[in-house]
């Protein structure tokens, strides 16, 4: 416990605590606005320059607008009876002018600003999604999209770059809005200024700014606490929005009857979301707003009162006395909200959102290359020699157990490798690696004696072709769906046959309405269906098409494991024969589909555990000999599958 000595110090302690978080909602503000004036400097430079000129001038013309129609009223009381010709009428005259020239002026203003605030916004936001798309699809791994903070400000980033109101460049547009508003206010009380004792003028602009401090300070605060809050829930509504109104899930949802849970977990959780943000503000706003509303209270009831006495006692005349009502309303009226505090907020929050997510991906991507990378350069076509796992170990970002645990691995150079193990094995981590997707936690991936980390991502992905469990069904042309292949390129028509003739597709695909031009969904015109195992032919050409195009390695992740297993072991062993001299990789959790291959490997657990030919691992009696017993014992009547152990095909 203090002595009594101190309390002086105990008694301040909450002041200075509040002066110290005034100080810090203060910086914060500032902050905000160089953020902002930084963007539109990056951005839209000269739009934002004339739009500040254009809302600068409207404030000027309001205030002056105020003068000339004060000065109007005074020259008609004094002009009455002079007559059409006397000065006072020509007075009279040049006010009216005067204030008609005002007038046109704010009207020309208006459409003109707001014409350069919609300008100003497209082209902020504009600049910005380039920038977004840019850092994502540039991104050379995985990783980060796995993250879950980084998804999390992207997440942010993309709610308020769809949000209309939301977005950066409204937050932009917003805050040259409010320099007029300011300027209009500031102008304003330097007239009170001039017309009345000052400190009239000042009392009342400090009224103002002190109420519009409380709610700038409050609106902070609460997009702080609830940008990231928000994204949370926003995104679980949405997926059920997305699941209850989109095709996927359309025919479970009917089958099962899910529609009334589906739609009382959408409600739910927009409750919830909507509870939060209610609580929130109470707790944020609370009653920040009475201090400074009892301010401005007492003093414009104050100033009324004085500049009211003064007009009685004629000290004050009509003309002042109606500018500076006008004016004191005016420069009072910067304590108003207005609906760009809300989007220089929340614009501000998606922006953040977008250089954070940026920048969490810069680190990642320098953090993953390290000193190693070399300067980029071009590459041979590798492998030529040797591709070769060396104590590789790795672990996903937040995981706790490693999924690839100290694994070696040669792959054959110009043969087929397949490899097999039981789902969760680390099979499609191992080619995640392979095409530098994700990097090695520990150990190294080296091609022709050269670490892979060294090579620039990019570069050396044009030497591989995969074909993931998950390949993309692009809603697009059949032609261009194998050209991804090497999207680099120029689309090649004769290469696009000959790889479709080689997946066994080409005769489907000519024999479609538009042959290879077809797009391949009916949501477009001529657009056709195609089925699972048609797509995979597709997936298939689009591989061959990458290998035409210079890709050495050859990866099937997969890409069968929705077939049953006859036609699997079917599609890969035509596979195999089909890119003999080739380094391909297949990848099954199916030990029976794969005997063709050159060499087998198993991995449990992320290591290998066994590998040889399909003979000699049977001979070996250990865990491939196991499941491909067990296998092959369940679909005995499978070609070429047969509970012999000589792996010949019938
Ligand atoms: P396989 O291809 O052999 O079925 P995977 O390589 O896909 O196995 O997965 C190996 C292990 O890594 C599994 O336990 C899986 O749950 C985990 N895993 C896969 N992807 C991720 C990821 N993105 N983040 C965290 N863990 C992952």
């Amino acid at each position: 416990m203090g002595s009594f000595a101190d309390w002086p110090v105990v008694a301040l302690r909450p002041v200075s605590r509040r002066l110290r978080r005034s100080f810090l909602d203060s910086k914060e503000q500032l902050v905000m606005r160089v953020e902002l004036v930084h963007l539109a400097w990056r951005t839209a430079r000269l739009t934002a320059t004339i739009s500040l000129l254009a809302n600068l001038a409207s404030g000027a013309l309001l205030v002056a607008f105020i003068v000339s129609s004060g000065k109007l009223l005074g020259d008609i009381s004094g002009a009455v009876g002079t007559g059409w010709d006397s000065g006072p009428a020509r007075a009279v005259a040049m006010s009216l002018i005067a204030t008609g020239l005002c007038f046109l002026g704010m009207q020309t203003l208006n459409p003109v600003k707001t014409g350069l605030g919609v300008l100003l916004t497209r082209q902020v936001d504009g600049a910005v999604r380039d920038r977004l798309a840019a850092t994502s699809v540039n991104a050379s791994g995985l990783a980060p999209f796995e993250n879950q903070d980084l998804l999390k400000h992207l997440s942010v980033a993309k709610e308020g770059l769809e949000e209309g109101s939301r977005t950066p460049g409204s937050a932009v547009a917003g805050l040259l809005t409010l320099s007029g508003l300011y300027a209009q206010s500031f102008f304003a009380a330097a007239l009170l200024v001039v017309l009345l004792p000052p400190l009239v003028g000042l009392s009342l602009l400090g009224g103002g700014l002190a109420i519009r401090r409380s709610h700038r300070i409050g609106l902070a605060r609460e997009s702080n606490i609830n940008a990231l809050k928000r994204a949370h829930l926003g995104k679980e509504a949405g997926y059920y929005r997305e699941l209850g109104l989109g095709l996927p899930a359309s025919k479970e949802i009917r089958v099962f009857g899910l529609e009334r849970w589906l739609g009382g977990r959408f409600r739910d959780v927009s409750v919830r979301a909507l509870e939060t943000t209610v609580e929130e503000r109470r707790a944020i706003h609370g009653n920040r707003f009475i201090p400074p509303v009892l301010v401005a209270v007492v003093v414009s009831a104050l100033s009324l009162f004085w500049i009211g006495r003064q007009a009685v006692s004629g000290e004050i005349s009509i003309e002042h006395l109606v500018m500076a009502l006008q004016a004191g309303y005016v420069t009072l009226s910067i304590g108003n909200y207005f609906v760009e505090d809300w989007e220089t907020q929340w614009g501000l929050v998606a922006h953040r959102a977008v250089e954070s997510f940026r920048a969490g991906l810069d680190g990642r991507d320098e953090a993953a290359v390290s000193a190693r990378r070399r300067a980029d350069r071009r590459l041979p076509p590798m492998p030529r020699e040797s591709l070769r796992f060396q104590d590789v170990s790795f672990r996903y970002t937040g995981g706790r157990d490693l999924v690839l645990n100290n694994l070696n691995l040669d792959v054959p150079v110009g043969r087929s490798l397949a490899i097999v193990g039981l789902n969760g094995a680390g099979k499609t981590t191992l080619v995640k690696l392979l095409t530098r997707l994700h990097e090695p936690t520990a150990g190294a991936i080296f091609v022709d004696g050269v670490d892979l980390l060294t090579l620039e991502p990019s570069h050396w992905r044009r030497n591989v072709a995969v074909i993931f469990q998950d390949y993309v069904r692009y809603q697009m042309s059949a032609a261009e769906n194998i050209a991804f292949g090497d999207a680099a390129a120029a689309e090649n028509r004769a290469a696009i046959r000959h790889a479709a003739e080689r997946a066994g597709i080409l005769e489907l695909l000519d024999g479609l309405p538009r042959g290879l031009d077809t797009p391949l969904s009916s949501a477009y015109r001529d657009g056709v269906d195609i089925s699972g195992g048609q797509w995979q032919r597709v997936a298939l050409a689009r591989a061959f098409y990458a290998v035409d195009a210079g890709a050495k390695i050859l990866i099937l992740d997969e890409p069968t494991a929705s077939l049953d297993i006859r036609s699997e072991a079917a599609l890969l062993d035509h596979f195999i024969d089909l890119t003999k001299g080739l380094t391909t990789i297949v990848i099954s959790h199916r030990f029976a589909t794969v005997r063709k291959a050159d060499r087998i490997v198993t991995v449990e657990a992320g290591t290998v555990i066994e590998q040889g030919t399909h003979e000699s691992l049977l001979a070996a009696g250990g865990q491939y000999q196991k499941l491909f017993e067990l296998q092959a014992e369940r679909f005995a009547s499978v070609p070429g599958v047969d509970r012999r152990r000589s792996g010949e095909a019938e």
